[in-house]
């Protein structure tokens, strides 16, 4: 899952951003309002995390913008302020929900997971295919309810992203999208690597391989033949 920070106080954002990344998240940060359109366009968010209080441009307005632009993304609001118009006008704005500032880091991923639910192939905790179960509360995995080898936290990032569209063949730039930040070197051979030991952990020694190359297009997740 990557996500948008939009926080304009350093010492906030880079306690949300460590937090994130150590759950898993691929994380960008911005600070001025005005920026976050641009932001968007640029790279495939999963979740939006948006403070209200913003130079150039308030969440409220950031908010509204991406929706009037037709962004549907889940948009989690931060707010300073407590008040029940505060709540109203972000709801009102787009946003899916609110979390009142200071919250626990816990609290913050818990919301997040509850909104990825929302938006995703899973109503549960788990996302699955065939025999395999991915918890994305605890991060674990197991297959056929045998714990695997414990991911590390890029390696949840791909596979969560592979299980969020099981059976469906997803480019180099789709899985860059959700998987790494800005910070991506383009032509690097991370993708790789990273599919190669995932498939150690998940397929190895098993009959039934679950990532599967399609050659020229990407990869994919699922039964080698999928259920009709
Ligand atoms: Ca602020």
């Amino acid at each position: 899952m990557r996500i948008l920070v939009v926080e304009d106080e350093p010492r906030m954002a880079a306690l949300i951003r460590q937090g994130l990344e150590e759950e898993a998240y691929a994380v960008d940060v911005v600070g001025n309002g005005a920026e976050v359109l641009d932001w968007v366009e640029t790279a495939g968010y999963d979740i939006i995390l948006l403070d209200i209080m913003l130079p150039g441009m308030n969440g409220l307005d950031v908010c509204r913008l991406l929706r009037a632009k037709g962004y549907a993304m889940p948009i989690l609001m931060l707010t300073a302020r407590d008040t029940l118009p505060d709540k109203v006008q972000g709801l009102d704005s787009g946003a899916d929900d609110y979390l009142v500032k200071p919250f626990a880091i816990e609290e913050l991923t818990a919301r997040l997971r509850a909104l990825a639910r929302r938006d995703g192939p899973s109503k549960t905790l788990e996302l699955r295919v065939g025999d395999l179960v991915l918890d994305t509360a605890t991060k674990r995995a197991r297959r056929g309810g045998v714990p695997l080898e414990e991911l590390t936290a890029k390696e949840y990032a791909l596979l969560e992203t592979l299980l969020r569209h099981p059976n469906q063949v997803l480019t180099r730039d789709q899985i860059i999208d959700h998987v790494w930040n800005m910070e991506f070197e383009s032509g690097s051979k991370l993708i790789e690597v990273y599919i190669h030991s995932l498939r150690k952990k998940i397929d190895d020694g098993r009959a039934e391989k679950l990532i599967q190359t399609v050659r020229g297009l990407g990869y994919r997740i699922g039964r080698d033949e999928p259920a009709a």
